[in-house]
């Protein structure tokens, strides 16, 4: 079975997505065609925001979204370290500093009672991630964003769709930011994303950026970058769109079905907050150490099961970052990274295949007691 079924999907919708596509290749606007516009009503719809714009990946978005608020060298960022690299890279990228504060064992998102101790002086942004497809949260985060004058950028590049309250991911603080890559819950057939605000100035600010900072063509009013998404990807996501709202009920009832099996096993499951649902980005539990989690692997890969890691090193830890390590601990972020292994997830994941992960799951941590 294939960790993120992706050919399943792409057979219930091979008519839309190819009719997208060759309508693309018939205009031929392959750069800011007419689908560019057409998704981002349809995404800024569907995430609740006046504004969304596309953009070359999620990484890009997280780039122009701190361009856009001017974060400058020196300016303090705090974010999570135990994320993909993407979220501190472009923070380093403008030679800001990330500053890194744990996150909560029991959703491994970053905490917010971490944050305010963290504020200084020089701290411009607070830098959530919705990590897994539960959204961080966003409303502490944000009153301790308004006592302090910060912005707070949502990574969600594995949320978006998730709700939070009456709300959704993206749509919850002064950017939200997501990836079109094919393995996220909402992906394209390359690399892709999207902005999300509901400021206008904001918004204008991250559409020039996009095209080398232009505000009319060859008058470049500010620094940019080559940061537009392509329209055949645009058209990919339409076509995906048909089906996303079904998808993300079945990634809910896919993950339910995951942690009420494996209430079962000697696992710790991912706890959710009642106030918001997880999309499952990644099927993610916390096994007992490293040493469980290298023998349990090694069993489901025998049993013909593929797992991942999200993600075997924080980010303070990783060679190129560690002169980011701040000053106090983060033990949390740390055993995370030892404990986690991601199971098969897609929207498409059949039950038998889903009896044969937990099934599986308990052999090998039954093989692995001691
Ligand atoms: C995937 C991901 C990104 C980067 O998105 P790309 O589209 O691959 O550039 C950033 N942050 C997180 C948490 C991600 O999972």
């Amino acid at each position: 079975m294939p960790f993120i079924d992706l050919q399943t999907q792409y057979a219930a919708l091979k008519s839309s997505v190819n009719a997208r596509i060759q309508r693309v290749l018939d205009h031929g606007q392959y750069i800011m065609g007419p689908e560019v516009k057409e998704l981002e009503a349809a995404l800024a719809a569907h995430a609740g925001t006046a504004h969304c714009i596309t953009v070359a990946s999620g990484t890009e978005a997280l780039l122009i979204a701190m361009m856009a608020l001017d974060v400058k060298p020196g300016d303090e960022i705090i974010t999570t370290p135990f994320t993909f690299a993407a979220t501190a890279e472009t923070i380093v990228l403008l030679g800001a500093v990330p500053v890194f504060v744990d996150i909560e064992p029991d959703t491994c998102n970053i905490d917010p009672r971490a944050i305010e101790a963290a504020i200084g002086p020089r701290t411009r942004a607070i830098l959530p991630v919705s990590l897994y497809g539960q959204v961080a949260d966003m409303d502490e985060i944000n009153a301790i964003a308004a006592r302090h004058g910060l912005a707070v950028i949502e990574d969600a590049a594995q949320s978006f769709g998730a709700r939070y309250k009456d709300r959704r991911s993206c749509g919850l603080s002064t950017w939200g930011a997501t990836s079109f890559f094919p393995s996220k819950p909402l992906g394209c057939y390359g690399d892709g994303g999207a902005l999300f605000t509901n400021d206008a100035a904001l918004a204008q600010a991250a559409r020039e950026i996009r095209v080398h900072g232009q505000s009319q063509r060859y008058t470049h009013t500010r620094v940019g970058v080559g940061g537009r998404m392509d329209t055949l990807q645009c058209a990919v996501v339409l076509a995906k769109l048909e089906r996303f709202d079904w998808e993300l009920e079945q990634r809910l009832a896919i993950g339910a079905r995951y942690q009420q099996r494996l209430a079962e096993l000697p696992v710790q499951r991912l706890a959710v907050r009642p106030d918001r649902d997880c999309v499952w980005a990644q099927f993610t539990v916390l096994l007992r150490d490293a040493a469980q989690r290298t023998a349990v692997q090694a069993s489901l890969q025998a049993q013909g099961i593929p797992t991942a890691i999200h993600y075997p090193r924080p980010l303070h830890q990783q060679p190129v970052y560690t002169a980011y390590a701040p000053t106090w601990a983060l033990p949390h972020s740390e055993a995370a990274a030892q404990r986690v292994i991601s199971l098969p997830m897609s929207a498409d994941l059949s039950a038998a295949d889903q009896d044969r992960v937990v099934a599986a799951l308990g052999e090998a941590l039954a093989g692995a007691r001691d």
